[in-house]
This record gives structure tokens, C-alpha cells and sequence, in this order.
């Protein structure tokens, strides 16, 4: 059977539509390979939030023309923010692409892969007939960029692997914000939610298979349903999906991301104080500490109800972590604002933050907007902020050395296999031995070493770990004697 490829870019949203197209080319018999001079159909699900993301898919696309060269039968393809975005437009400059799929649209990837595979067989092998061309034929290619209503719900398989502790459920699609410097609108459409009760069955299917945190997903996930179902008893349709979710048994742990200061309740507050499996983590866009520059990005809230927001949030549960977005070099920050941004970001300590230079995205109000500001100003900007949240992200991973922390084992650490990695509660990475013993192939006789699978019936446990030291943006420690 033909093998596939597929590389994500941008978030995790992103991720998740990878992998329900991942799932629907397995159940069709298809192999997932992880290198794509192996595949016979590639694609590349791509990011349209900032124009790095852009050009960095359609450099990956371009240089993937040599491999088109050399085995014509292989299918290419774009996927996602890109595809919607550019459309028709993204097969103008690049010949070998075959496929454009817009982002309401993953669940018919499968049908037009199969399709591309079989037209460009036909065509190798000469037959002229039955609608397949002749290879010199103009290419025959495929765009769907369309809406598709209901395509919210065609993202609910999960392509887990062998032992998955963890898994992204996306409950909504699209947003109707619009913020002055984002393009997701435009390539996510409106706000669609899925029904809680399909929500709440793929949590199931998903912890029977061995999962124990979910992470719920959307654009402003905590305005869930909003359009589509009511309040009850006061309580909004996020938090009533929040209740729904919580009570699924062997669910250890939930999260959500990301959530709007807009929106963020008081019912959903309660919710923190009140139900034990949602995380104490909150990551919650701020973007910038000037009320003029967050009029001007069209947020509609200001720095001192943001940091009113943090202070209840923390008062609800004791210890929660709380990490941002921001973007320096916004069209018309001044020195001032920036220091304002500057403040609050000190003042709030956050336990840590991704901090974007704005970047202007055709089709979004803010890329109009004349008083752009100079690179290097961003990249100061950038730089200065950075050295202030790693501050504060240090002082908080110090504090945990000595103490023992609750940590879900993912599996193997990335950068050391022998090593397995986890996260604590509040989302911070841990890496440990699977246990002094089992780094031993054989104690007795002097040989040791990590064994290949040490540790694997430990991916999915709950452990208790000893923090030992903080380094970088990890921690490091070590299981309780046995
Ligand atoms: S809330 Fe704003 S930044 Fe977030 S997806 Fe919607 S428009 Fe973009």
C-alpha cells in the first residue's frame, strides 16, 4: 500500500487536524512513514499566522521539486492555513504540487489522494482513457478551499500511538474576533462548536484506549458554544463541557487551550476552584500591557481587568501557572507602551510566554495601519522581554528543586531515549531515569547501560518525583527509591 508523510507546522490545532488525516489514510490502508523521500504522497499542513510560517512551507514545498523530478508518481500536497489562504494561487510557482486543501476540508483528503495516485499510475502507464489525460496533459490537480458546514465535527479520530498518555481534542473551529494582526478568521472561518455529547464520547474513546489528560482545544476555546446552546443555571457551555468532561472515569487530568480574557467568567473561575482534574495551568493571551496599543490589536479589554483576571484566577487555585502570548513592535507602539508591557510582564511573573515580533499578514487590518515599526526595534524589544520572562520562568523551576511533584509520564525524552519525560501539573517538563534499577541490563555482572524500552510500562502512570535541579526551561530529578 502507498506510504504518506505528513509535516505540521504552526500549532496545535494544526497538529490535530495532521492527525485525523493521518487516521483516515491509515484506515484506507495506508502506511505512515516518517521521512518523505520514503512516501509516495506528501503533504505539508502549514501555518499562516506569521509569514515565517509561510515561507518556510513553501521553501520545503519548493526544494521537494527535485524529488517530484526524480519519482513523478509521488503525490504533493498543501494542507491547512496556507491552502486557505492562497488557494489556487500556491500551484502557479510550484509545478509538482497536485493537491490544495483548505482547512474545512480535511476529512476529504484521503478521497483525493487516492484519486491523485490513481490518475498519475494511469497516466504513467499511457492509458489515455477513462478521463485520465496523457502524461504531456496539462497537470490535473485538486483545490477545495470551500466552507463546509458541520466540518467542525469531522475532526474527532485520533491516530494514538502504542501507549499515548495524553491527547488534543479540538472542540471548535474558526473564530469571530478579529483581532487587528491575525489572519485565522479568515483561513478558520466563523465560530463553529461540536456538540458536547460528541465531545464527551471521544474523551471516552480516548481514555479507554489508555489516555489520562486531555488538552481541549479552540481558538477561544473557553466561548465554546456560544452561538449554539444555551446557559444553564448560569453556566456557560464551555463550563458545562468542562463538568461533562471531568466526570469521565480513569480521566486523570484536563486542560484547555487557548482561552480570551474575553469570556473568561466568573463560572469558569469557579470551575478552577471546584473541579480537582483541570490542571493548574492557565495560558492566556495578553499580547501587549498598553491599553492603546490593545485597543488598536481591536482586544477588548484592558491591562488592568487582565491582571484583575490573573489575581482571581490565582486566588481560585493555589499555585496555578500562568503563561502568555505577547507581541512586541505592534504598528504604533511607542517606547512607552512597550515599557507599559514591559511593566505588567514583570509585575504579573509569568511562569512563562511566547513573545512574537507582529508581523504583518496581508488581509488583516493591522497590516495597513502606516506607523510600522522598525525591525530592530522589535528585536530589542523581543530580546528585553525574553530576559525578563526567563527571569521569572527560572525563579520558578528553582523553587520546585527539593520538592516532589506529581509528573505524567509521556514516554522516552527526546533529546536522551534512556531517559523518560513527563509533565508536572502546573505543565512543566521533567526528565528522569526510568529507576536506578532499570538502568541496569545486568547489575551483577558490572554491565550497565540504559536497556532498549526501559521504563515503558512507566508511560501513562502517574509518578511522584523528586526535583533535583532546573535547567533551561526543564527540570531534572529522580524516582523515590522502590
Ligand atoms: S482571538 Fe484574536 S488572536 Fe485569537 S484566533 Fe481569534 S482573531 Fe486570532
Amino acid at each position: 500500500m502507498p506510504k504518506f508523510f505528513i509535516k505540521t507546522y504552526g500549532c496545535q490545532m494544526n497538529e490535530r487536524d495532521s492527525e485525523e488525516v493521518a487516521h483516515s489514510l491509515v484506515a484506507r490502508g495506508y502506511e505512515q512513514v516518517g521521512h518523505e523521500s520514503e512516501a509516495d504522497v506528501v503533504l505539508l499542513n502549514t501555518c499562516s499566522v506569521r509569514d515565517m510560517a509561510d515561507q518556510k512551507a513553501l521553501g520545503k514545498m519548493g526544494m521537494l521539486g527535485q524529488v517530484a523530478k526524480e519519482r513523478p508518481h509521488v503525490v504533493f500536497g498543501f494542507l491547512g492555513c496556507m491552502a486557505q489562504a492562497r488557494g489556487e494561487s500556491l500551484l502557479k510557482g510550484l509545478p509538482h504540487v497536485d493537491l490544495v486543501v483548505g482547512t474545512q476540508k480535511f476529512h476529504r483528503v484521503a478521497d483525493y489522494v487516492d484519486e491523485l495516485l490513481t490518475t498519475k499510475a494511469a497516466r504513467q502507464a499511457g492509458i489515455t482513457d477513462a478521463g485520465y489525460g496523457r502524461m504531456d496533459d496539462p497537470r490535473l490537480s485538486i483545490v477545495d478551499v470551500a466552507e463546509e458546514p458541520g466540518s467542525q465535527s469531522a475532526i474527532r479520530h485520533q491516530q494514538l500511538t502504542a501507549r499515548q498518555a495524553t491527547a488534543f481534542v479540538s472542540i471548535m473551529q474558526g473564530c469571530n474576533m478579529h483581532c487587528a494582526f491575525c489572519i485565522v478568521p479568515q483561513t478558520r472561518g466563523a465560530e463553529r462548536s461540536r456538540s458536547l455529547s460528541e465531545i464527551v464520547s471521544e474523551v471516552r474513546d480516548l481514555v479507554s484506549r489508555g489516555v489520562k489528560e486531555v488538552t481541549l482545544l479552540g481558538q477561544i476555546v473557553n466561548l465554546y458554544g456560544r452561538h449554539e446552546f444555551p446557559k444553564i443555571d448560569n453556566k456557560s457551555p464551555f463550563v458545562q463541557l468542562l463538568e461533562a468532561v471531568h466526570d469521565v472515569q480513569g480521566l486523570e487530568r484536563l486542560r484547555f487551550t487557548s482561552p480570551h480574557p474575553i469570556g473568561f467568567s466568573d463560572d469558569l473561575i469557579d470551575a478552577i476552584a471546584r473541579l480537582p482534574k483541570l490542571a493548574e495551568h492557565v495560558h492566556l493571551p495578553l499580547q501587549s500591557g498598553s491599553n492603546k496599543v490593545l485597543k488598536a490589536m481591536h482586544r477588548a479589554y484592558t491591562a488592568e481587568k487582565y491582571t484583575d483576571l490573573i489575581a482571581r484566577i490565582r486566588r481560585a487555585r493555589h499555585g496555578i501557572a500562568i503563561t502568555t502570548d505577547i507581541i512586541v513592535g505592534f504598528p504604533g507602539e511607542t517606547e512607552d507602551d512597550y515599557r507599559q508591557t514591559r511593566e505588567l510582564v514583570r509585575q504579573i511573573q509569568f511562569d512563562n510566554a511566547f513573545v512574537f515580533r507582529y508581523s504583518p499578514r496581508s488581509g488583516t487590518s493591522a497590516a495597513n495601519i502606516p506607523n510600522q515599526i522598525d525591525e530592530l526595534v522589535k528585536e530589542e524589544r523581543n530580546h528585553d522581554l525574553l530576559e525578563i520572562v526567563n527571569k521569572s520562568n527560572r525563579r520558578i523551576l528553582e523553587r520546585l528543586v527539593g520538592s516532589e511533584v506529581e509528573v505524567l509520564c509521556h514516554g522516552p525524552s527526546k533529546t536522551n531515549p534512556a531517559r523518560l519525560m513527563g509533565r508536572t501539573r502546573t505543565n512543566k517538563i521533567v526528565v528522569f531515569p526510568p529507576s536506578p534499577r532499570r538502568l541496569y541490563d545486568n547489575p551483577s555482572a558490572g554491565q550497565w547501560g540504559p536497556r532498549e524500552g526501559a521504563g515503558d510500562e512507566l508511560v501513562g502512570e502517574l509518578l511522584n518525583v523528586r526535583i533535583e535541579r532546573a535547567n533551561g526551561f526543564s527540570l531534572y530529578g529522580t524516582l523515590p527509591p522502590e
